[in-house]
């Protein structure tokens, strides 16, 4: 029989890669506390309903990506593809917006998306994300891309750049749209078939074609900042002109930054990260002021940002942040002879007990195997327990940095080590 391995386009974070993971997650947290965001740990399956309507029917997330079935009871369930959508329900749900505005939230997850597996881009991702819902000041939107910032500050991310625009509002966009679509309209033989068949229903997406044809046919198109009504633009000009103020200097309008469905409002933005010349978004974000009513909810505007963690660790490692270290055991317990496996399990759990890490051999091996197992563990102490010492009523122990060795009394082992532990920190 063949072995089953994982489905196409998952994969399983290891040891060697997972703590990484915990280390960019606890970052999310305390920025997240720093910034006044309150933690939600929402459903990964909702209603498809959620999806097709809060994210919009004529997304490719929505007619292509979405892994989507019919429960035992007959339901029409989607594993959720992004989080904004399940938020925004979340909040109604719980009549948050009957309380003090704005609320902040965040979360964090997998999200699940049928695409073509590619490096660094799986269908199963992790994702953090952060709104603030109830607030149509510009203020709110300049703290999202101010919490953003923050976050890959403190992960230790350089060479970040803001891209920004403004997709206006359902009483500017039409008129942009038909300037666009007139734009397009000449030249749309030459346009990508994508292209051409996004072109009625969703045109501002041709403007984010990655096919290099596509961009040059855009190249002098219409912007839409240069179409925006007198509200969108004061907006746009609040945000913009705020940004230097948060550390963003060098933060650049990018026309090609659109989103194409009506609940998406006035902000767009990305973050870039990485090597100059060829930066990655590591976040996109922005407002999305009719989206609680695209889904059956009152006017609720909304502002946020996500972002995926695979991508961030990626990212840290080419530029070398610092993670902290890879967890390490404190202790490995050593058995000198057979007779005392007993004894050294004895020792390991007062260890533990006593709040540190402590490991040792299950598997009947050599001491000299044990103390190289030791070692490749990253072990601070190495403990030894034979006949001798159970007789002795001691204990050896080994500091692996220093190479020192001693000899503690049996109960006052645990003290000692404790000691060490905190002198060698
Ligand atoms: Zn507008
Ligand atoms: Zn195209």
């Amino acid at each position: 029989m063949e072995a089953i391995k994982a489905p196409r386009g998952t994969r399983d974070v290891l040891g060697d890669e997972s703590w990484k993971w915990a280390y960019v997650l606890k970052v999310c947290g305390e920025v997240a506390r720093d910034f006044g965001y309150s933690e939600v740990l929402l459903p990964i399956f909702e209603h498809t309903e959620l999806f097709s309507r809060g994210i919009g029917d004529a997304t490719d997330v929505v007619e292509k990506e979405m892994y989507t079935f019919i429960d035992r009871g007959d339901r029409s369930i989607t594993l959720r593809p992004e989080l904004t959508a399940s938020m925004v329900r979340s909040y109604l749900e719980h009549d948050m917006n009957r309380g003090p505005q704005p609320v902040k939230l965040w979360s964090s997850g997998p999200m699940f998306r049928y695409e073509r597996p590619q490096k660094g881009r799986y269908r199963q991702f992790q994702q953090v994300d952060f709104e603030i819902l109830g607030a149509a000041n510009p203020l709110a939107d300049l703290e999202t891309i101010d919490t953003s910032m923050e976050l890959y500050r403190r992960l230790g991310l350089t060479n970040l750049q803001v891209l920004i625009n403004s997709v206006g509002c359902p009483k500017c966009r039409p008129i942009y749209r038909e300037a666009l679509k007139n734009f397009i309209a000449d030249r749309l033989g030459e346009f990508c078939e994508t292209c051409q068949s996004r072109f009625d229903r969703n045109p501002l997406r041709v403007l984010d074609c990655k096919k290099q044809g596509c961009r040059d046919l855009t190249e002098s198109a219409p912007a839409m900042v240069d179409s925006l009504c007198d509200e969108c633009r004061g907006h746009f000009d609040a945000v913009t002109s705020g940004l230097s103020r948060i550390g963003a200097n060098d933060a650049r309008v990018d026309n090609r930054l659109v989103r194409g469905l009506d609940y998406y409002t006035k902000t767009a933005y990305e973050i870039l990260a990485g090597e100059l010349g060829s930066q990655n978004a590591v976040c996109g974000g922005g407002r999305y002021d009719n989206l609680a009513e695209a889904i059956g909810g009152p006017h609720v505007p909304g502002v946020g940002f996500a972002s995926g963690i695979e991508r961030i660790v990626i990212t840290m490692e080419g530029q070398g942040a610092h993670m902290g270290a890879a967890p390490a055991i404190d202790i490995y317990a050593v058995t000198a002879s057979p007779g005392a496996c007993t004894e050294v399990a004895a020792l390991v759990h007062e260890i533990r007990a006593a709040g540190m890490s402590a490991d040792m051999d299950y598997m009947n091996r050599a001491m000299r195997v044990q103390m190289k197992h030791a070692s490749s563990t990253g072990a601070r102490f190495v403990c030894i327990i034979g006949e001798d010492e159970i007789a002795a009523g001691t204990v050896g122990i080994k500091d692996m940095a220093s190479g020192e060795q001693e000899s503690s009394p049996r109960s006052g082992v645990v003290a000692r080590l404790a000691e060490w532990k905190e002198v060698s920190k």
